[in-house]
């Protein structure tokens, strides 16, 4: 065994680093020392956003069957399989009640995660040895030919081949609209919260009985309002026939409830499986886009890939109403798929088609309402909308809980086979500047996040019993929010209904958007200042630049102002590179995408530190 160790710096110990601690530790050279030094504040495993003091109301969006940390032989990797168990086997072992059915609080999520990292540690072999430090990482420099990461506690530098950040969800300094609403709120005594983590807010900042504006409605909102509600001591109680009963504590703000779309985020489909196997892709397929790009050139999801998706996503929908349930259409599976290939997903042959073939309204799958349920709806009295979106919250929960639907989970699905594919053509660079920089995170994401990301069902009926309640109060889509300079006051109003809100405090109830030239933390302000890394800037044709607020890598390495790429520093999550960057967790038996970029990216690096002149980078993107 060769003397030296090799030597390499994890920054951040959340469930990314903890998974490329495992494929660092799985692909470790034999016959080589290898040193592993992970940095995080917070206790490995959890790392920031698992942490173990949060309040026990929040819990995971994902369902414990969704939720292991290792990888199994279901991966189409180069690296060895170290498996382990998802969270609901852990969970029985551990006198946890979690199922896999479970939305586990976010508190036993940490003591799983604490419980991996501690496993995939002490399951090492004796070559390697992996040391905590619970510090902040501050600055990275280079001493001789080696870098070296400074810590905040005061110890001495380390000193590394290679670093790795996978610092994940990060704060950045409002900026733009944000930091002006801001400061509209300090001249006139309001209450601001700028995009955040939920987790991390003083929400004794807005005063009981009170009307606060909520702008976002997605899985931020439901933290919020459940620790807005319960969290102040309100209580649920079961009613008869379904759903529940708010019992106000008197100390809940009013929440006005608005965001683009209007709706919350469709609740989880909770029964396990479709009626029969998932069609196989047809219509948004690899060579279909690949014909697109030759016709057209850098490609727009929205106008060029989404007709190809609807259809696929149609051909999800009907394969499963027609095979599952085909007393519930009028043609056999073969004569419908017939005349569907044909016709375009907005054509009226095809429209024609489902009319003809499915008698029942409700079996139809229309997009269009689906995605935009609001649209065109105008009521004559704020008490409709509040009725209107009660009754759309339980019809959803209800469907999404009855397999007679199971069309609706092959939607699902199909949605997670589609983002595979949409991954690809990104990282081929397929898709325009334009639409990488707009669409991706504006559209496509908020449609991913709307049907195939939403909360818990009982987190929806909860949502409804607050509105019956008078906590909650929608104001519906489109919503605009202006600070009235005179009034010192924020106001809220739609389109859907008339009048409008007046209130003292205002919560954007969503993430922070990566955004590097604005990130707080001191490891990645110095580095951007300095130039040694820089923001992922796209340039359309005509010359117009896309900023994407992400720290820009090639094959997984961070690169510099001058647009070169550093072969010993690395950096993967959520702020890095420019798509989605998937980190964490995933469904045993999957093949699942985290897992693939962890074990190429450990793997590279691993060869660019033990065969410096040999490292040829198999890039991590492109793992699909
Ligand atoms: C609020 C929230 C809820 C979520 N819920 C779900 C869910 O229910 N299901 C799901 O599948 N996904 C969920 N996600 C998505 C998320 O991708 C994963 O849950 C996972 O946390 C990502 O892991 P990560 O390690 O990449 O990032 P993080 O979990 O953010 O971990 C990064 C770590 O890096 C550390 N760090 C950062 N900078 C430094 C530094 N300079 N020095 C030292 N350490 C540093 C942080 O302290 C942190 O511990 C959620 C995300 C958020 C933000």
């Amino acid at each position: 065994m060769s003397s030296e160790p090799l030597t390499i710096v994890v920054v951040g110990a959340g469930p990314g680093g903890t998974v490329m601690v495992d494929r660092l530790i799985a692909n470790a050279p034999p016959g080589r020392r290898l040193e592993i030094h992970v940095v995080d504040p917070h206790p490995p495993g959890g790392g920031r956003t698992w942490r173990r003091e949060q309040s026990e109301l929040m819990w995971m969006n994902s369902q414990a069957a969704d939720v292991s940390l290792f990888t199994d032989t279901s991966l189409r990797i180069d690296g060895p399989i170290r498996p382990g168990p998802a969270i609901y086997e852990w969970a029985a072992e551990h006198g946890y009640d979690v199922t896999h059915a479970t939305f586990p609080p976010r508190v036993i999520q940490n003591a799983y995660l604490s419980w991996c990292f501690q496993y995939i540690v002490t399951s090492a072999p004796p070559q390697v040895t992996v040391q905590v430090h619970r510090a902040t990482a501050e600055a990275l420099t280079e001493a001789g030919g080696r870098q070296r990461v400074w810590l905040d506690d005061g110890s001495e530098p380390l000193d590394a081949d290679a670093v790795l950040l996978v610092q994940g969800y990060l704060d950045a300094a409002p900026g733009g609209v944000h930091q002006e609403l801001a400061d509209f709120a300090d001249a006139h005594g309001l209450v601001y919260v700028p995009p955040n983590y939920v987790a991390d807010l003083d929400l004794d900042v807005i005063p009981a009985g009170e009307p606060v504006i909520l702008r976002g409605m997605g899985l931020g909102f439901i933290d919020t309002i459940v620790l807005l509600a319960q969290g102040r001591g309100g209580r649920f109680e079961p009613r008869p026939g379904g759903g529940y009963v708010y019992h106000p504590s008197g100390a809940e703000p009013i929440m006005y409830a608005g965001s683009r779309r209007g709706i919350p985020n469709h609740s989880k489909i909770t029964y396990p499986e479709l009626g029969a196997p998932l069609a196989a892709p047809r219509y948004f397929v690899p060579e279909a886009v690949t014909a697109l790009y030759e016709r057209h050139g850098p490609l727009d999801l929205n106008r060029h890939l989404w007709p190809l998706m609807a259809k696929e996503l149609g051909h999800f929908y009907y394969h499963e109403l027609f095979t599952a349930h085909p007393e519930r259409v009028t043609l056999p599976w073969e004569k419908f798929l017939d005349r569907y290939d044909p016709a375009g997903w907005d054509d009226d042959e095809r429209i024609t088609l489902v009319e003809e073939a499915v008698p029942r309204r409700e079996d139809r799958l229309d997009l269009a309402n689906l995605l935009s349920p609001l649209e065109g709806l105008r009521f004559d009295d704020a008490e409709d909308l509040q009725r209107w979106l009660r009754s759309y919250i339980v019809a959803n929960v209800e469907r999404h809980a009855d397999p007679a639907h199971s069309a609706d989970l092959a939607v699902y699905k199909g949605l997670l086979v589609m983002l595979a594919l949409v991954l690809d053509v990104l990282n081929q660079g397929l898709l325009s500047a334009r639409s990488q920089a707009e669409d991706l995170p504006e559209w496509f994401q908020s449609v991913f996040s709307y049907y195939a990301s939403g909360p818990p069902p009982q987190r929806l009926l909860e949502l409804e019993a607050l509105s019956r309640a008078g906590i909650v109060r929608f104001l519906g889509g489109g919503v605009t929010v202006t600070a009235d300079r005179e009034a010192g006051l924020f106001r809220a109003c739609g389109p859907h209904a008339p009048g409008h809100v007046e209130a003292r405090a205002l919560i954007e109830s969503r993430l922070p958007a990566p955004s590097i030239a604005r990130v707080k933390d001191p490891l990645l302000r110095g580095l951007y200042d300095s130039g040694s890394i820089t923001e992922e800037v796209l340039t359309g044709p005509d010359g117009t630049t896309y900023r994407l607020g992400r720290i820009r890598v090639e094959n997984g390495r961070l690169v510099n102002a001058s647009g070169a790429a550093h072969p010993r520093r690395f950096a993967l999550g959520h702020w890095v590179g420019h798509g989605f960057a998937i980190t964490g967790f995933a469904r045993p038996g999957t093949n699942a995408f985290p897992f693939r970029i962890a074990d190429a990216l450990a793997r590279d690096l691993l060869t660019e530190i033990t065969y410096p002149a040999a490292a040829a980078p198999s890039p991590a993107n492109s793992v699909l």
